[in-house]
């Protein structure tokens, strides 16, 4: 099938990516220490480039309630949650303030393929539709269980899903819309983007949301925060 040879494609160019680049011999390394499973290998976010210092994301208040209420639902029911979020950019800063998440999920692995991947469609229509102009930017992923060391990635699956997203998708690839990607893990809000020019993925450190108040608060950005946790609870469990 064309789809499945040209996710294949996004595989073999992802993979290159990082293990060509600058961190290359890591990424190498770190894929041969933790391969949990080929293609769900964890990407060791530590080793991904940082946007400029005036790169922002700022979360709507809406939008910030519905995700934490995500990161809830996944630390209770031990599942995976998949969403959308859609908004503008304005010189270096992101402002989502719409949301798409269905927290009746119960699977341990939340993509947008089947039934999914035409609410996906419908999302990234209606925020085309919404917007005359041409800065709307969609992000699309999941939250993380915080099941192993390292879960606080991106796995290699995601990101390819990402970048195969971008390739594929006709408004994306005719850069008419920017797309984004996040991983949602234990309070940690990570952010990713590919750069064509740059040819590399970059993770955003400055992340913030409004308050009811309207002010603007900071969140934490691939923190090591989920390791340590996990490392916690793992050691308190052997005691
Ligand atoms: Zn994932």
């Amino acid at each position: 099938m064309a789809d499945k040879e040209k996710y294949n494609q996004s595989i073999a160019k992802v993979f290159d990516i990082l293990t060509l680049g600058q961190n290359g011999a890591k990424h190498v390394k770190n894929f041969e220490e933790y391969d949990s499973g080929g293609i769900n290998t964890l990407v060791d976010a530590k080793l991904l480039k940082k946007m400029p210092e005036n790169a922002r994301i700022v979360l709507s208040y809406e939008v910030y309630q519905t995700l934490n209420l995500l990161q809830k639902h996944t630390t209770k029911k031990d599942n995976e949650h998949k969403f959308l979020l859609s908004g503008k950019v304005s010189e270096g800063t992101i402002v989502f303030d719409d949301v798409y998440a269905n927290v009746g999920d119960n699977q341990h692995s939340a993509g947008f393929r089947g039934q999914s991947a035409d609410v996906a469609s419908a999302f990234i229509e209606r925020a085309e539709n919404n917007n005359a102009d041409n800065n709307v930017i969609i992000c699309m992923r999941h939250t993380h269980r915080n099941k192993a060391k390292y879960q606080h990635n991106f796995s290699l699956k995601d990101m390819v899903a990402y970048y195969d997203t971008r390739e594929t998708n006709a408004s994306f690839k005719s850069r008419k819309m920017e797309l984004i990607s996040c991983v949602l893990i234990e309070g940690n809000y990570n952010f990713v983007f590919y750069d064509e020019n740059a040819n590399d993925f970059f993770k955003f450190t400055n992340v913030q949301y409004i308050t009811k108040y309207g002010q603007l608060k900071s969140l934490p950005a691939y923190t090591e925060k989920g390791q340590i946790n996990f490392l916690k609870r793992y050691f308190e469990r052997d005691d």
